[in-house]
């Protein structure tokens, strides 16, 4: 770590749960982003800021004026631009030295998977439960940490699995394939800043993994109300029946 590392990073290396150790992890690590919109946005920023060293971004979608109220990352220069794009502009302006990997595809079977396998820590800023299944079946197949999060009206939940933990459940556990039909920001609307509560969370919850400090919400479902600014935290337990996770289809 160089000098002008250790002076921008110096609020995190004094923290005796990072210290040294912990920021180069963060700067030798990788984080896949998947999706750019409202929780993608402040996810990727604190991870840049943070020290994050490469961030991978996938989303296939193009910056609308519609966008801009919660999806911070992006500017009104911006609209019309692939949100990858964009966004790696104000990350690299933001941080330069934070190393930002476009994909500008949706990513699906074997680059997914791929894409997956090389990251520490994937972070679902998605807004679809068919490509929330799909990335936690890469995430299960490749024992790649997952921090979910979704935030839709006034409500968000967050969520950690990690499957290189025993017995430990996957979003499949938690929703099945009848969920399809759910909530989405485009046809719901979303209130700004819950956004970006969420998609903070999501990024310190990706942080703490890397560097090692504190409990990462492995296995747990946090519900945040933002109407009446209520938390509540509660305990997954992995489905044996689970058609991802699940021993009784493993074989086990
Ligand atoms: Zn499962």
């Amino acid at each position: 770590m160089h000098d002008q590392q250790l002076l921008r990073y110096s609020r995190q290396i004094m923290l005796p749960a990072v210290d040294i150790a912990g920021q180069q992890a963060l700067l030798d690590a990788r984080v896949l982003i998947i999706g750019m919109g409202g929780l993608g946005s402040p996810a990727a920023l604190y991870c840049a800021a943070a020290g994050v060293g490469t961030l991978a971004i996938s989303d296939f979608d193009e910056v609308d004026l519609s966008n801009l109220q919660r999806q911070i990352v992006h500017r009104q220069a911006s609209i019309g631009q692939l949100k990858v794009d964009s966004a790696k502009v104000t990350l690299n302006g933001l941080n330069p030295e934070c190393q930002i990997i476009t994909l500008p595809e949706k990513l699906t079977g074997a680059a997914l998977l791929e894409q997956v396998r090389l990251a520490d820590v994937v972070l679902d800023c998605s807004d679809r439960f068919s490509t929330r299944f799909a990335i936690n079946q890469a995430c299960v197949t490749a024992k790649t940490p997952l921090v979910s999060g979704a935030a839709i009206q006034f409500g968000g939940q967050l969520s950690v699995f990690d499957s290189r933990e025993a017995n430990s459940p996957c979003y499949r556990c938690l929703y099945d394939d009848s969920d399809d039909e759910a909530l989405r920001c485009a046809e719901n609307g979303v209130i700004a800043p819950l956004v970006g509560v969420i998609g903070t969370m999501q990024a310190l919850e990706a942080i703490k993994l890397i560097s090692g400090a504190g409990k990462a919400a492995v296995g747990r479902l946090l519900v945040f109300d933002a109407l009446n600014t209520q938390w509540r935290s509660m305990t997954l337990s992995q489905d044996p029946a689970c058609p991802v996770c699940g021993f009784e289809n493993t074989g086990f």
